[in-house]
């Protein structure tokens, strides 16, 4: 099978990154591509595994070295998906699961166009905002932003292929899962269907002719 990238997105809060690292967990036809970004390290966060850490020059370098197959200033901050990570895991035979926004998505799928867009809806608004607060991580003003972006993003839903209301875990990862499953069973994404179709019908015929023959 031919191994394909997933964009998974979601308002700020939508639960995208904990859905991508089960999916992980879960599939191991299934590779994670690390993003660059200029935002600072948050508690708990492990450079290499979560992003890359970089200051503004080493972005603004790494994006004139073309390094980027997209990037975008989310809530004031540069993100960027690098190229090579993308590449190595599709490289492995791995599908890549990337946690991008939605002006990310739409630059991601000119340079890859065989991508798989998912957008993670929360089940209601209310969620969205407890899914918000409760992070802790934001002061107000950055909130304010996130919550204004929330509703920008929403707008974008028509660009994605699939929709997937996150109002529990894990029949959100068996949805999502499932999509990753039947994307693999694409007519164009069956390796060798060609020769493998070839050999059967051959074998049916050899069969055929020794029937006509008896
Ligand atoms: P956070 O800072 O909370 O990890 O992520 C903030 C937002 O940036 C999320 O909506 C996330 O999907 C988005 N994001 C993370 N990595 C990338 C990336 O490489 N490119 C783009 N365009 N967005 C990203």
């Amino acid at each position: 099978m031919k191994s394909f990238p997933v964009i998974l997105s979601a308002p700020s809060g939508g639960g995208k990154t904990t859905i991508a690292r089960e999916l992980l967990k879960r599939r191991k036809d299934v590779g994670y591509s690390v993003s660059c970004t200029t935002r600072p390290p948050r508690e708990g966060e492990v450079e290499g595994r979560d992003y890359y850490f970089v200051n503004t020059a080493e972005f603004a370098a790494a994006r004139e070295r073309g390094d980027f197959a997209e990037f975008a200033d989310v809530h004031g901050r540069m993100y960027g998906t690098l190229r090579r990570e993308v590449d190595r895991v599709l490289g492995e035979g791995r599908h890549v699961v990337m946690d991008i926004d939605v002006q990310g998505a739409r630059q991601f799928i000119g340079a890859y166009p065989d991508s798989v867009l998912i957008f993670v809806l929360p089940p209601d608004a209310q969620v969205l905002l407890d899914r918000l607060r409760t992070r802790g991580t934001e002061d107000e003003d950055s909130l304010a932003r996130r919550l204004k972006s929330a509703a920008a993003e929403l707008r974008s839903v028509g660009l994605y292929h699939y929709v997937v209301i996150n109002d529990d875990l894990d029949r959100t990862v068996n949805a999502v899962s499932g999509i990753v499953s039947s994307e693999g069973s694409r007519f164009e994404r069956v390796s060798d269907l060609e020769d493998r179709v070839g050999v059967l019908v051959s074998n049916l015929e050899a069969e055929l002719a020794n029937m006509n023959r008896s």
